[in-house]
């Protein structure tokens, strides 16, 4: 990889339109990205990694300079044995902007060679979170508009059994 690839970075439980959203962007500007998947977070994920990873893929199937892959540990060592150069993170609201702020500069501490470029989805995901999406789909309300089918048949299956 060369600093025209970029890293997407996050825990992806599960896949929303709002991440799908910024990889697209994200295509228009790098060659290729690399969405990786934390493999630990320190809230307990609803989805396991491999089912996190496998939504991921099938979400971006059809975007052929897109890889998805899991990681551990700290991003900026992930990015650094990817020899790439770029981080891609979400803004959507302000409140999005204190906890980015203190990990990009993190980030940029523990490797100064790696810049964080954030990018804004379609103001129809700018309120849209993995989050507000288990809390709504817990509650029996549908999702179909944030989340792709596949997505949400898997939320329902997952919610039932717990
Ligand atoms: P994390 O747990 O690391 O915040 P997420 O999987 O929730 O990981 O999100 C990964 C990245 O995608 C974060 O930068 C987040 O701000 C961004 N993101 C999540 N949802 C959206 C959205 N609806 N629009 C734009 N960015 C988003």
């Amino acid at each position: 990889m060369n600093d025209a690839y970029a890293v997407y970075p996050g825990s992806f439980d599960p896949v929303t339109y709002g991440h799908l959203d910024l990889i697209k962007r994200a295509l228009s500007i790098f060659d290729g990205v690399t969405v990786a998947i934390a493999k630990n977070i320190g809230k307990k994920p609803l989805f396991t990694l491999s089912e996190r990873l496998g939504m991921m893929q099938q979400a971006t199937r059809s975007m052929k300079r897109v890889k998805v892959e899991p990681f551990d540990g700290l991003v900026v060592d992930y990015v650094r044995r990817k020899k790439a150069k770029v981080v891609i993170r979400g803004l959507r609201m302000i409140s999005d902007f204190e906890y980015e702020f203190q990990m990009a500069l993190t980030n940029r501490k523990l490797d100064r060679r790696v810049e964080t470029i954030f990018l804004m989805p379609s103001e129809n995901y700018a309120y849209l979170s993995s989050r507000l999406i288990k809390e709504a789909a817990a509650l029996g309300a549908r999702v179909s508009d944030f989340v792709p089918p596949f997505v949400e048949r898997r939320l329902k299956e997952k919610l039932r059994r717990k």
